[in-house]
């Protein structure tokens, strides 16, 4: 039987268009850029397009505020440590307790090696962003602020735009993680006020090891990748042509894409969401009026998340925990802990998420097994037993169900 991939926050599969745009870039065009014979012309014409097709999808204003890294970490980290460094005298970062491993493990290294001081804004019930604390964190010592576009676990979307203009009123910068955004909902940078945005090849079906920050025109920057004078100077090193290129070909197929599969892709989410909230005693984790289209984070309470997932594994169906990055660890996901999900949930978290390569018998082959697989373990779990049914009691979030 076909497995079924559930797990595309984590990443999606390469599309097999952008495979065949990137071929031809390892053998036969496989010039260096900086190179002004024809083999390097031909590339640097390749990096081009590219960079103008993630403009497009991006609405930037520019095609040279694009800048291509090796991936969203990558340009996470290039954007904290740039606005740290170009903001004299102010030494704080506002950003939001619910961002990736790629803000939050280096800002608690700053914080630790270089005593910048850090804000972690809490959020709510949803994961949506505590806008007033937001707001207080601001101050005339704020370097940058720093909060997702989307969360990678609930999908829960944030106000960017708002912020940023928050962000400047306080004389900070902006910056976005968008890595789960881009490609899923669309984007006009053009009409915001956000100085920076990162984002990642391999979240788009484009390839893994590239990505991209955006920066708007005159925003003071700093390369973290000191070297050749690559990328205006603002990234040294040999550009990742195929991988460039791929990523060029992915956004176009987002941008011509986006506009049907964001219908059709939560049509399928909010209908494998209807069959599992049916079989009782568990929650939508995150803004269900305010998501990302593809995203479902669902807690089944007084259940393991790792055992739903080995039995859905047994039967080639393939998903996460809250967290791809927190798979493995016993630690439940800081982003659950952040939104105050009770106890008897925060275990059962398991996050469904869907692309443009699912299909409504994927959903089908979801829903046939899962009241098998939550009446097994519901059966085999001594506190389900001892509890009173509780879907009409399940808080924060049962509301949102
Ligand atoms: N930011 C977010 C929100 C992510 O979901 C991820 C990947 O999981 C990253 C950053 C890191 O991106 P990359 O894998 O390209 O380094």
């Amino acid at each position: 039987m076909r497995p079924v991939y559930l797990d595309n926050n984590a990443t999606t599969r390469t599309d097999p268009a952008v495979v065949a745009a990137m071929l031809p870039f390892f053998c036969d065009q496989f010039g260096n850029a900086s190179s002004s014979h024809a083999f390097g012309n031909d590339v640097a014409g390749a990096l081009r397009h590219a960079r103008r097709s993630l403009q497009a999808l991006l609405g930037a204003a520019f095609d040279h505020e694009i800048v291509f890294t090796s991936g969203g970490t990558e340009a996470d980290n290039t954007a904290i440590l740039s606005a740290l460094d170009n903001r004299d005298g102010r030494n704080e970062i506002v950003t939001s307790a619910v961002e990736h491993p790629a803000i939050l493990t280096p800002l608690d290294y700053l914080e630790h090696a270089r005593g910048i001081k850090v804000h972690r804004i809490g959020v709510d019930a949803r994961g949506g962003l505590d806008i007033e604390a937001f707001r207080r964190a601001l101050g005339p010592r704020t370097a940058m602020a720093s909060v997702m576009s989307a969360n990678n676990e609930t999908g829960t979307l944030f106000p960017v735009a708002e912020l940023a203009e928050m962000a400047h009123r306080a004389g900070a910068l902006f910056h976005t993680d968008a890595v789960q955004a881009v490609g899923k909902v669309p984007l006009d940078l053009k009409a915001t006020q956000i100085d920076m945005l990162s984002l990642s090849g391999h979240k788009l079906h484009g390839p893994k090891g590239i990505g991209a920050i955006y920066l708007r025109k005159g925003t003071p920057f700093n390369p973290l990748m000191r070297g050749g004078p690559q990328e205006r100077r603002r990234r040294g090193g040999t550009e990742n042509v195929p991988g460039i290129v791929g990523l060029g070909k992915a956004a176009e197929l987002a941008l011509s894409l986006m506009q049907g599969e964001q219908g059709r892709v939560s049509a399928l989410r909010d209908h494998l969401e209807r069959g599992i909230l049916d079989l009782g005693q568990c929650m939508v984790l995150g803004d269900t009026e305010n998501r990302l289209p593809n995203t479902s984070n669902i807690a089944f309470e007084h259940l393991e998340g790792e055992a739903i997932l080995h039995h859905l594994g047994k039967a080639g169906i393939a998903a996460s925990l809250g967290s791809a990055c927190a798979s493995g660890s016993m630690e439940p996901s800081h982003v659950l802990r952040a939104m105050n999900v009770r106890p008897s949930a925060l275990r059962g978290a398991i996050r469904f998420s869907l692309s443009r390569d699912n299909t409504i018998d994927d959903v089908a082959r979801v829903l046939s097994l899962m009241p098998d697989i939550v009446a097994k373990l519901r059966a085999l779990s001594p506190s389900a037993r001892t509890q009173a049914p509780m879907t009409a009691s399940l808080s924060p979030a049962s509301e949102l169900t």
